[in-house]
């Protein structure tokens, strides 16, 4: 298994498909109502006390504005080897940094999962503008490029760790090691779980909630110290079947991609868009209006 999805890596191309699915845009019908136009405490930092937070009805979740939460995977130049499709996964260097500045000069604040779920829950106010940045499948350059552009910024973000890959050395990428991970939950980012080795999650039976869910939640929350309690989907693929398994397992939230979340729970199929490798900053600025 294990042998068996680096290989897939080294495919290159075919990873780059990994946190894709069909692109819809759920057409966004609450945009106008509330969210923004409360901003306090949550601006400055402050931790938010989640232990006491009752999970709300799933229409009231559902009324909420939605939070705009970015995907990214490499943050790196492109290399001749790189596929038309892989570009979408990749942001160059200078134009990450661009995106940043770009959210920093527009007035963002980034916002994390404990802060999200208290506002979906109980209307929480937020920061102004708030944003929430995600990266996933473990690359090296989310510690060496992302973090410092994101410090200097004040910004804190939310990784989803694929286990498999932790320490790996792939041919055409590489990955983060148990330290650096352990260091971006020290330094306030979160660490989320993004199974074992990317299995679909739609296909779960058997052994595989304890491969993709069990272990993987075990060893990061050994590498973090934390408690895990957010879920990204691979491919963004979900299915309402698995959510209670989910829930089971003490996860609060689950993020997919930016199809049309599941009217029963909302929580459990959070939105996000790919920031795309293609998207110059101006048109991230517009793909955050439209979408969410
Ligand atoms: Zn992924």
């Amino acid at each position: 298994m294990k042998y068996s999805f680096l290989t897939l890596i080294t495919a290159g191309a075919i990873l780059f498909a990994s946190c894709q699915s069909k692109s819809q845009t759920e057409n966004s019908a609450n945009k106008d109502s509330a969210a923004q136009s409360t901003k306090t405490e949550a601006s400055t930092g402050t931790p938010v006390d989640v232990s006491k937070i009752k999970v709300a009805d799933a229409k009231t979740i559902l009324a909420r504005k939605q939070v705009p939460i970015l995907c990214y995977h490499q943050v790196r130049n492109w290399k001749p080897t790189d596929g038309k499709v892989g570009k979408d996964y990749i942001v160059e260097i200078q134009n990450f940094k661009d995106q940043m500045k770009m959210l920093a000069d527009s007035g963002y604040h980034t916002i994390l999962p404990d802060q999200l779920y208290a506002y979906l829950n109980t209307g929480a106010a937020l920061p102004s503008k708030p944003i929430m940045l995600t990266f996933d499948d473990t690359d090296l350059d989310q510690f060496t490029i992302v973090r410092p552009t994101l410090d200097k910024l004040g910004y804190k973000a939310v990784y989803f760790i694929m286990t498999v890959s932790i320490g790996k050395k792939g041919k055409f990428v590489d990955y983060m090691s148990k330290e650096q991970i352990k260091q971006l939950s020290d330094e306030g980012n979160v660490i989320g779980s993004h199974t074992y080795d990317h299995k679909n999650f739609k296909k779960y039976a058997g052994k595989d909630w304890e491969e993709q869910l069990d272990k993987p939640t075990k060893k990061l929350e050994e590498i973090t110290g934390k408690k895990m309690t957010e879920f990204a989907y691979p491919f963004g693929l979900w299915n309402a079947e698995g959510i209670p398994e989910l829930k089971k397992r003490g996860f609060r939230m689950a993020f997919q991609l930016s199809t049309k979340r599941d009217e029963k729970d909302p929580l459990f199929t959070i939105r996000r868009i790919i920031a795309s490798g293609y998207w110059s900053p101006k048109t991230l600025s517009n793909s955050i209006k439209n979408s969410f």
